[in-house]
């Protein structure tokens, strides 16, 4: 599969590591859209977008959204985060791989 993001967790396209476990895996991103950008992302191609995110997912998805609590605390970003999943072509979604965008480090603007 010609996938970039399945391509980094392979190590044949380098990234900036953040955390790994057996299911997922976080980097930053390489056009950060905040002082601190990480995407979190389960390492297997289990979806494409979260457009098909089913209730099977469930503990997928809660993992994700408990490494990205791991990280904050880690990274000390007690002012907050803001989780985004771009889903689809309105959306803007260029990869699809499922992904998370964590943004954080200062005040964030409005979203759109
Ligand atoms: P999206 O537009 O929601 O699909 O997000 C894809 C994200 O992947 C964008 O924010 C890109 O900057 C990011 N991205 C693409 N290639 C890489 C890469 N090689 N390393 C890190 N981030 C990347």
């Amino acid at each position: 599969m010609d996938c970039i993001f399945c391509k980094i967790i392979a190590g044949e396209i380098p990234s900036k590591k953040v955390y790994e476990d057996d299911t997922v895996y976080a980097f930053y991103d390489i056009a950060p859209q905040a002082p601190v950008h990480i995407l979190v992302i389960p390492k297997e191609h289990v979806l494409s977008c979260a457009r098909e995110i089913g209730a099977e997912h469930g503990a997928l998805i809660a993992h994700i959204y408990e490494v990205m609590a791991r990280l904050a605390r880690e990274l000390g970003l007690e002012g907050g985060y803001r989780v985004v999943t771009n889903a689809g072509e309105d959306a803007g979604q260029t990869v699809l791989h499922l992904h998370f965008h964590m943004l954080a480090g200062g005040q964030l603007g409005a979203m759109a």
